[in-house]
């Protein structure tokens, strides 16, 4: 159905994981794509300047890996680690690669007083294709 998914994941944020990623495998067109897509908010500059050199691009290679560690063994789905604020960044992302849909988890597990956390709300309502939202 579609030829690029982009399913935002955020490390530890539990089964939904696994749930998006099973649904965004179920909307894939044959020989389509599926990005994972982890956004790591940017440390502050003063706070970057005491931390040891190469600290940054570590904690990089360590969310990667740990995004690997979320995906598990499966074939066919790109890992990606991002700079940014996570809602602009998943929209902008999506934007850039023409993803024609994002499969994204509404909530936290666990969290059932809002309709949809704030990345979420943020993705459904600036993204310029399909969203799919895990409930
Ligand atoms: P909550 O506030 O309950 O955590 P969010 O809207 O922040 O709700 O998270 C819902 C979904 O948004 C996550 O399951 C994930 O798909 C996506 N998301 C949130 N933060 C990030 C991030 N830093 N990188 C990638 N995806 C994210």
């Amino acid at each position: 159905m579609y030829d690029h998914i982009l399913v935002p994941i955020a490390i530890d944020h539990g089964e939904g994981t696994q749930q998006a990623l099973k649904i965004a495998a179920q909307l894939l067109s044959e020989g389509g794509k599926i990005t994972a897509l982890t956004v790591v908010e940017p440390v502050p500059g003063f706070i970057a300047n005491e931390l040891p050199e190469g600290q940054v691009e570590k904690t990089m290679t360590d969310v990667l890996a740990a995004l690997k560690g979320e995906i598990g063994d499966v074939d066919g789905i790109e890992p990606h680690v991002v700079h940014g604020h996570p809602g602009r960044t998943i929209v902008d992302y999506a934007v850039d690669n023409g993803a024609g849909c994002i499969v994204i988890a509404s909530h936290k597990p666990g969290l059932s007083d809002y309709f949809l956390g704030s990345t979420a709300a943020r993705v459904v309502r600036h993204a310029p294709c399909a969203v799919h939202v895990v409930r």
